[in-house]
């Protein structure tokens, strides 16, 4: 215990000394005692491990709780189970349903929607969501936001954006869908509406230079839209090429909303990286999926909260009711089937069509729907960190690993739903919030 003890802070200390070279203000390290270590490199609870924390990141990991040295701050997470921060694949941090949204487009001047984003980036790091897509906002406001968390002025999940989607004209994110023609947006490569590749490349080197990380297109009908089809193909070959080759040129990659096969089938044979919602799946999308390597974003909690507001009077516009009514409840029996095929899953939620800081729900359904609850939490971690290609500092705990970590009472394999009452919240080795006792 003694010799494993200083072995540890012999590598505190070199990694401190490296640190200094870079910054003077250098916190005393941080170790947590965890009753219990998911790593997630393997399906085993590790119990009674000691975790160092150096600055942002994960300096060692050792066997039975060590006592701190006299600099060294101590976190008791003895009845917990330590786990790495979840990953939320399909967010919109700019927006929260309601029957008002469609008025509030009219409404809400980009300073509105800026501080609501605030305020639904912290939900979701209060959820444990330590790193999300953005997948659609408006006026750009999510760079700003991702911008303002790394720089340290708000609180809030790692943000890796898409901006305004990319949407065909009358498509799922043509912004003047519904509206009379006194207030459309111009349908342009600058708002995110596209006709012919020529344009489709103009929209993604738009994003890029808007400050997106990736691109988001909107294959097939949608149901919050307000427009009939929910599920047609909206972008032919040529267009979609266009945007996958452009995206590649820029190091983005493509996450396409897809309801409906034909619209998934073109998406994956022009090479995106993601099917969202996926909700009218068949046996050729689910090879596409495994052929190409690519991943599916279930969203199934987006799915049942829709149908259950299509029950309500005057909740959505008349057009939207019925393919909420259709669409919502499929989307689970799709994951259960994709998921026994053997498709890569990645955790994702469309939070913003259901409330912010609800993400962990998402869990539930996915159990529910048959996977195992470490596979559920390997989709939300390793699968998503695979996804985004950042499996070298994020995805598991291990040694050099950043620091973002979590933790809940009990042990969340024995009941997922404990994941909706975290406890212990530390992003980049700031902790965010921690048990009563400490
Ligand atoms: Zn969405």
């Amino acid at each position: 215990m003694l010799s494993g003890f200083k072995t540890i802070n012999l590598s505190v200390l070199v990694v401190s000394m490296c640190v200094t070279a870079f910054s003077s203000n250098i916190e005393a390290a941080t170790i947590l005692h965890a009753g219990r270590m998911l790593d997630m490199t393997t399906n085993k609870v590790q119990k009674e491990v000691s975790i160092y924390i150096e600055d942002n990141l994960i300096v060692g990991i050792k066997e039975g709780y060590i006592d701190p040295e006299k600099d060294e701050e101590l976190i008791d997470l003895t009845e917990h189970t330590v786990l790495p921060g979840l990953m939320d694949m399909h967010t919109h941090l700019t927006m929260q349903n309601g029957p008002t949204i469609y008025l509030d487009r009219f409404r809400q001047e980009a300073a509105d929607i800026s501080f609501k984003s605030v305020v639904y980036a912290k939900r979701t790091l209060d959820a444990g969501f330590t790193t999300v897509r953005d997948l659609g906002d408006s006026h750009n406001v999510t760079v700003s936001l991702r911008n303002a968390i790394n720089s340290g002025l708000i609180d809030g999940p790692r943000v890796f954006t898409a901006a305004k989607s990319i949407a065909t004209t009358g498509g799922h994110a043509d912004g003047g869908n519904g509206m009379s023609s006194n207030f459309r947006p111009e349908a342009t490569p600058k708002n995110g509406v596209i006709d012919g590749p020529a344009e489709a490349a103009k929209a993604v080197r738009q994003r890029y230079k808007d400050g997106a990380d990736l691109i988001k297109i909107t294959a097939t009908g949608g149901v919050l839209s307000v427009a009939k089809n929910g599920q047609n193909p909206q972008f032919n070959q040529e267009e979609l090429d266009a945007i996958i080759a452009t995206a590649t040129d820029y190091d983005m990659h493509v996450a396409a909303h897809a309801h409906g096969a034909e619209g998934m089938k073109r998406a994956l044979r022009a090479g995106v990286k993601t099917i969202e919602h996926g909700t009218y799946m068949d046996e050729d999308v689910i090879n596409l999926l495994k052929k190409f390597d690519a991943y599916y974003v279930p969203t199934i909690i987006a799915g049942k909260w829709v149908a259950e507001k299509s029950k309500i009077d005057g909740f959505f516009p008349e057009v939207v009711r019925p393919k909420a009514a259709a669409i919502g409840p499929v989307i689970q029996e799709t994951f259960g089937r994709a998921n026994k095929a053997g498709v890569n899953i990645a955790f994702g939620t469309d939070s913003g069509v259901s409330e912010h800081g609800r993400n962990a729900e998402e869990f539930v359904y996915m159990v529910e729907a048959g996977m195992t609850p470490f596979d559920a939490l390997k989709s939300a971690t390793v699968n998503t960190a695979e996804l985004l290609g950042v499996s070298e500092t994020l995805g598991t705990l291990e040694k050099n690993k950043l620091a973002d970590i979590i933790a809940v009472k009990g042990n969340p394999l024995d009941d997922i739903t404990k994941l909706q009452r975290i406890e212990f919240i530390m992003k980049d080795g700031k902790v965010y919030k921690k048990p009563l006792k400490n």
